[in-house]
């Protein structure tokens, strides 16, 4: 959609503008209908997933590629350190786990309005780690159990302002049960948040 040939064409402001604005908006409703479609594939027992080489550095690269657009908006940095001792050809699926990655990195960004969201990965005994901190407004104790609830969003003006489905993290935390792993948050009102995910993802067989 980032490629939209009309956005390349001589446009006066307010076309762009506009043109933005169509952008988004078939963005986000591209995002629901994914979302619904995996809620329904999961509640249903259909999810299936590849057990496939891949470069973990690479996937990490496209996740963040893939949310540099929203960043780029924002004056917010995005950093990414990963272990030099991960493995790097690694089996898994590794579209789910760009998916959890680009989801993570989506919500640090939205809900941090200056400061720095730092993704740092790690990798041991063939389990995969990924923690994804930001300097937003962090988030009650009291709502961690709720937010990672389908529907579920936190309570805060923030959220309300930002949309979103509340679909996200219950997708990505099923994901991540799914494929051996798991995802937790750590996180208090006005220190912003850190959240984990683990994931099985054993050194890929030549
Ligand atoms: P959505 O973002 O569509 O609302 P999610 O399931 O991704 O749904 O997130 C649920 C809720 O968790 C959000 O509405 C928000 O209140 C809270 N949340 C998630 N990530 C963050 C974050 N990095 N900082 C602050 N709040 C967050």
């Amino acid at each position: 959609l980032g490629d939209l040939e009309l956005l390349a064409a001589p446009l006066g402001e307010t076309e762009v503008r506009d043109q933005r604005s169509v952008l988004t908006a078939a963005e986000s409703l591209l995002k629901i209908v994914n979302d619904v479609l995996d809620f329904s594939k999961i509640d249903s027992g259909a999810m299936r997933f590849e057990r496939l080489p891949f470069s973990l550095r690479g996937c990490v690269r496209d996740a963040l590629v893939l949310t540099a657009a929203q960043s780029s908006t924002r004056s917010v940095e995005v950093t990414c350190d990963i272990e030099e001792a991960a493995a790097d050809m690694v089996s898994g699926d590794e579209s789910r786990l760009r998916q959890i990655l680009v989801n993570l990195v989506n919500n640090a960004v939205k809900f941090t309005n200056t400061g720095s969201v730092d993704v740092k990965v790690s990798w041991a005994a063939d389990q995969l780690c990924a923690a994804v901190s930001d300097t937003g407004p962090g988030i009650d104790p009291s709502l961690h159990t709720a937010i990672f609830e389908s529907f579920e969003q936190g309570d805060s003006s923030d959220t309300r302002r930002h949309g979103g489905t509340g679909l996200g993290l219950a997708i990505s935390r099923k994901l991540a049960r799914m494929m051996g792993g798991d995802i937790q948050v750590e996180s208090k009102l006005g220190s912003g948040s850190t959240f984990t995910v683990t994931l099985a993802a054993p050194v890929a067989r030549e």
